[in-house]
């Protein structure tokens, strides 16, 4: 047997130790290791997606879909009530959550003036 159909014979055993005969007689459902990963990856992502969702109580229709209103809340959420800044930056995303402006905003207004924030003042109010 040439070397390289010995090396096809052993690669076909492998496969089918590991996918079952499936895969031998569907090679195109085969797919390369990173094609798996990929795969793999995705799969884990959408399960932690749908895991947040069902979390969640408050769930919303739209466009015929349940979508948690949280979710749909953090996306207004993007554009800083403060300086207009449209952003989705993670960072961006968590002062925006907690004090409802960018991070720049909380550097700006807001750090060691927690508490002004707190009563409501605003940089474009006059008080
Ligand atoms: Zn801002």
């Amino acid at each position: 047997m040439p070397k390289d159909q010995d090396y096809v014979a052993k690669l076909e055993r492998a496969i089918t130790q590991k996918y079952g005969e499936e895969a031998i007689n569907n090679p195109r459902r085969f797919w390369s290791e990173d094609k798996e990963k990929e795969y793999l990856q995705q799969s884990i992502e959408e399960r932690q997606k749908f895991a947040k969702l069902s979390d969640t109580e408050d769930k919303v229709e739209q466009d015929g879909f349940l979508i948690n209103k949280k979710l749909l809340n953090r996306d207004h959420n993007r554009t800083c009530p403060v300086c207009e800044k449209y952003s989705f930056h993670p960072r961006d995303d968590l002062y925006m959550n907690k004090f409802e402006a960018c991070f720049g905003c909380y550097i700006q207004w807001i750090e060691d003036r927690e508490e002004r924030w707190a009563t409501g003042w605003r940089p474009n109010k006059e008080n």
